[in-house]
């Protein structure tokens, strides 16, 4: 994989923002990066980058990298640089004794979908067997946590069963929920040259917005936010009423059918084309182009998931592939794209505070018993951890005392943030594990780790189609700045020689192999079975999909082509569930609702992409976008500033017209937190409730008000 070029070395590795996962050739000169290129033999991308993959190497900023350990040895006093040494010792110090106090749960652990399989998994043995807590849940639970419970409740597994190259196979494709032509660009140029060469291809674009997405569409249905269930329960009932289902798939592979077909006979299209606010025709003309396609695939993303109603909308896709048998074919399924370039990563290893490695499930005590056998412990913890809103309120209301975050910035991207920066403010002692200092949680770190970026660790991720890439170190990270997996692994040693009772020697990893080694253990013969991977075999045959068991021979494109699902019975599940409306409407006092989302060039909360000013070449500040008539009634011009309120908190931007968006709807772009604004960040505005399977938090509907700001 390292090789000389003419003047420089040029090491491959994997994109670290979205989900797509492309390939990446790094230029460097053994200490620099020196520029960046698309892997033109890599799978997701043969070659090509989008404008965030293209500009890695602008955004290695040393003036904003975290470099060495620094410590607060008090509340309200400054951190000072101390050595890794008395940094780990304070930390598992602390954690001795707060875990001796007031037991295991009085702890916690907050990590992302930027860390790496071998990152995960470190830290997941470490909360689970070590501390014996299972609170440790992942910035996942943000993006992707409604899919993991869609696929498990309806196919029994947390497996997207499709392949990208079903994007170019399939003749209709539904994009419900996903700008991914900011979203997961490469993907989407893809979906753009098979349109272009296939004119038969109909595509469907389901979203409130009328964003880039849907240059490509046939169809936009520009739903009332929050709508989808309906709109997807209205679909079925034409598709049963024109006979367009497959019976003999149903009967053979899947149960739950009747309940389903009696409660969608109350989603006539009439009253759904006026529920979800668009022509009934255009209603018939998806279902019509989704009845008769031989190959029918669904994309969605976060639109879908970041709703109190996220696990019914993803139950209600899956409905429509099973109900036409448009599942395990070329060209055909219900496909998730993943937000973070390895959430995948996080749900294989079990880093929400539901799971555990493999697939498996804090609740079921023979999963806890398989995997505290592998581990050497007598048992694992059977109370239910936190998820991330649960435990961020148990930081703020003093449960938790001691909290390590990884890799993340809750301080940006957590909802109601005035909240979060109150619990963290709180905090007896908080731990920030990050590469960039500039962070909104580095703030109220009592310890800051430096860790090491893109381009300078080693491991791998799982992106959206369940390939497995490696990513790879180019360069040595700067200051004192070390890998996840390597901080993890010290820090449990230190705490393991101080808690009484705990077998040694469990975190005795010398490098990144031999954590995949011993974790890929725990996926043998599950739905993902990685055991036929290593790094060698991904060094040698490139990038591989799971399943890949011992002794494979290749990946696994597609799954379910045999009609037989990974549940109990070997059947699929039809879910039935009613409509329901986001949680917080438009009144009278908060007259607009708020969706919040992607720009092209920005990542997350900008600590990497915030680095290169190339990137806010697109979009240089976060801007209101309000409808024309929502303007003019408000008296409001292009570039004026404008109070937005909620009823969790306000800030200030300048508004613009737009009218991709239908009257009385807003959107903000997701990533500015407050050290780039005045007051408080985005997520000010945003409400922390969840769907109550998944615990994903609403992120994508407030209701809100706008008006001028009175400049003096
Ligand atoms: Fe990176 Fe995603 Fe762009 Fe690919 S599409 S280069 S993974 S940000």
């Amino acid at each position: 994989d390292q090789g000389r070029g003419a003047e420089t070395l040029t090491t491959a590795s994997t994109c670290c923002y979205c989900g797509v996962g492309c390939g990446v050739l790094i230029e460097h000169d053994g200490e620099r990066i020196l520029g960046v290129s698309g892997d033109p033999v890599h799978p997701a991308n043969f070659g090509k980058l989008c404008s965030k993959g293209a500009s890695l190497h602008l955004t290695g900023d040393l003036d904003a990298r975290a470099l060495y350990p620094e410590l607060r040895l008090g509340k309200g006093l400054g951190r000072t640089r101390t050595d890794w040494d008395t940094a780990l010792e304070h930390a598992a110090d602390v954690f001795a004794r707060t875990i001796r106090e007031h037991g295991p749960n009085s702890v916690a652990f907050y990590i992302s979908g930027q860390l790496l399989t071998e990152d995960y998994y470190a830290f997941n043995k470490l909360a689970r067997a070590l501390v014996g807590t299972n609170n440790i849940d992942s910035n996942s639970r943000l993006c992707m946590s409604s899919a993991v419970v869609g696929y498990k409740r309806s196919l029994g597994a947390d497996a997207p069963p499709c392949s990208y190259e079903d994007i170019e196979q399939a003749d209709t494709l539904l994009i419900i929920g996903s700008n991914m032509a900011y979203a997961h660009p490469i993907l989407f140029r893809r979906l753009e040259a098979a349109k272009a060469g296939n004119p038969q291809m109909k595509v469907i674009v389901v979203d409130p917005r009328r964003t880039d997405t849907c240059d490509v569409a046939d169809l936009h249905l520009a739903i009332a936010p929050g709508s989808d269930v309906a709109l997807l329960h209205g679909v079925l009932y034409l598709l049963l009423a024109q006979g367009r289902i497959d019976h003999a798939f149903i009967a053979a592979h899947t149960e739950g059918f009747e309940a389903l077909q009696a409660l969608v006979a109350d989603y006539g299209p009439t009253s759904v084309a006026e529920l979800c606010a668009i022509s009934e025709a255009d209603l018939r003309r998806c279902a019509d182009w989704i009845g008769r396609s031989p190959r029918f695939l669904s994309l969605w993303c976060m639109g879908v998931n970041q709703s109190t109603a996220g696990t019914a909308k993803n139950a209600a896709i899956i409905n429509l592939h099973l109900a036409t048998g448009q599942i395990g074919k070329v060209g055909s399924g219900p496909f998730s794209l993943t937000g973070q370039p390895n959430a995948m990563g996080g749900r294989e290893t079990g880093s929400l505070s539901n799971l555990l490695p493999g697939h498996r499930e804090v609740a079921n005590p023979e999963h806890r018993a398989e995997v505290a056998a592998y581990w050497g412990v007598d048992a694992l913890p059977q109370t239910p951890g936190l998820s991330a809103i649960e435990l961020f309120e148990a930081v703020g209301n003093g449960t938790i005392k001691a909290l390590w975050i990884a890799c993340t910035n809750p301080a940006q991207s957590m909802p109601d943030q005035q909240r979060i920066h109150q619990a963290l403010s709180d905090c007896p002692f908080v731990v920030v594990q990050e590469a960039f200092f500039t962070t909104e949680t580095c703030r109220y770190a009592d310890l800051l780790l430096p860790a090491a970026s893109w381009g300078e660790k080693e491991g791998t991720v799982t992106n959206s189609e369940r390939r497995v890439s490696r990513v790879r170190r180019a360069v040595p990270a700067p200051g004192e700045a070390r890998a996840d997996w390597s901080i993890t692994c010290d820090f449990a040693r230190r705490l393991e020689a101080r808690l009484p009772g705990v077998p040694s020697g469990h975190f005795a990893f010398d490098n990144p192999e031999q954590l995949f080694e011993e974790y890929k253990v725990l996926t043998r013969a599950r739905d993902l079975d990685l055991c036929g991977l290593g790094y060698t075999l991904l060094e040698t045959r490139g990038p591989q999909q799971w399943p890949f068991p011992e002794g494979a021979l290749n990946g696994t494109p597609r799954l379910y082509g045999d009609g037989h699902f990974p549940s109990a019975n070997g059947r699929a599940r039809f879910i039935a569930e009613t409509y329901q409306p986001a949680r917080e409407q438009r009144d009278r006092h908060f007259p607009l609702t708020l969706n919040t989302g992607r720009l092209r060039d920005q990542w997350h909360g900008m600590s990497r992409t915030g680095t290169a000013p190339r990137l806010f070449a697109h979009v240089e500040e976060p801007l209101l976008d309000l409808h024309p008539q929502d303007m003019a009634q408000r008296h409001l011009q292009d570039g004026q500033l404008v109070e937005v309120r909620s009823r969790r908190g306000a800030l200030v931007v300048r508004v613009q017209a737009d009218d991709s968006l239908q009257p009385g709807q807003a959107f903000l772009p997701m990533h500015w937190g407050d050290r780039f604004l005045k007051g408080l960040g985005i997520n000010a505005l945003t409400l922390p409730a969840f769907d109550p399977l998944s615990k994903q938090p609403e992120l994508k509907h407030a209701g809100i008000d706008v008006q001028p700001v009175d400049l003096p």
